[in-house]
């Protein structure tokens, strides 16, 4: 098949995991006639307003799912069929295979797909990897990484319990920010890891994870700390770790953002499987 029309296979899968996510979400929200059905873990929460900041999140109490596949109501709508879990992220992996789509390929040790738990409630989302997870192949795993685990283990989790991944699956060079076609070429694919996993709540890890996911470019230190919307699912912008290696004096405001977080999966009957620090 043509490189285009491969491009053209990938958006279109985007798009239909979009509409799945959306038309789940409608569903629970008695918008449409879709029942949502799906495998132990619950329903992803309704859509807030979806531009605006939220005081309070998203998360609401949702049926229990048996199934991965959406299906109409009175023959009505029929959302399209899309793996979730470890076989949806499986193929989404598979679909990247030796990726060549951008102009990062050439200069990667490793594509840097995404780690933990294909059904987590709570997923991570940074950038883009950096040396460390170029060479290992895994997100988070270098400084910020290490600090990124201790955040997620004084939330009562382990990196095992979540998901972890990035918008940009190949490491820019030098760490440069990513760039337009980059991001075109890569996001398909980390819509469709969400789509997969159908997370109850996003934490977006920084300026460029958030204002990517949110389609908002307005400033992180504004951004963090109230909720939004994704595809139907809360999301909470935080500050990158990274950032608060270089001025720890913020770290108490990205606690703040995940006890926040924290906070809301509980009300909706999610707790950690750990007690939270303090
Ligand atoms: N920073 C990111 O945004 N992602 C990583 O995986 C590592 C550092």
């Amino acid at each position: 098949m043509a490189g285009d029309q491969l491009d053209d296979v990938e958006e279109l899968r985007a798009l239909v995991g979009q509409l799945r996510t959306n038309l789940e979400a409608r569903g629970r929200s008695g918008l449409v006639g879709v029942v949502v059905t799906k495998g132990p873990k619950a329903a992803p929460a309704p859509a807030a307003v979806p531009a605006a900041p939220v005081a309070a999140p998203a998360v609401e109490h949702a049926p229990q799912r048996e199934h991965a596949d959406a299906h109409a109501e009175g023959g009505e709508v029929a959302a399209p069929k899309a793996k979730t879990g470890k076989v949806g992220l499986q193929v989404v992996r598979d679909d990247l295979g030796d990726c060549k789509r951008c102009k990062l390929a050439p200069s990667r040790t490793n594509l840097v797909y995404g780690v933990g738990n294909p059904d987590a409630e709570l997923v991570f989302v940074g950038e883009a990897p950096g040396a460390d997870e170029d060479a290992q192949g895994e997100p988070f795993v270098g400084k910020a990484g290490q600090l990124l685990t201790k955040m997620i283990e004084a939330m009562g989790y382990t990196r095992e319990d979540v998901y972890i991944c990035n918008v940009l699956k190949c490491r820019p060079p030098g760490n440069r920010n990513p760039e337009p076609d980059e991001v075109a070429s890569c996001e398909p694919f980390l819509k469709r890891q969400l789509a997969a996993i159908r997370p109850r709540m996003i934490v977006a890890l920084g300026k460029f994870a958030a204002q990517c996911l949110l389609r908002d470019d307005t400033p992180i230190t504004r951004l963090r700390g109230g909720f939004r919307s994704y595809e139907g699912i809360p999301l909470m912008p935080t500050l990158h770790p990274a950032y608060l290696l270089r001025d720890p004096s913020k770290k108490k405001l990205a606690w703040d953002d995940l006890k926040a977080v924290n906070a809301a999966l509980a009300r909706v009957g999610i707790h950690p499987p750990r007690p939270p620090a303090g």
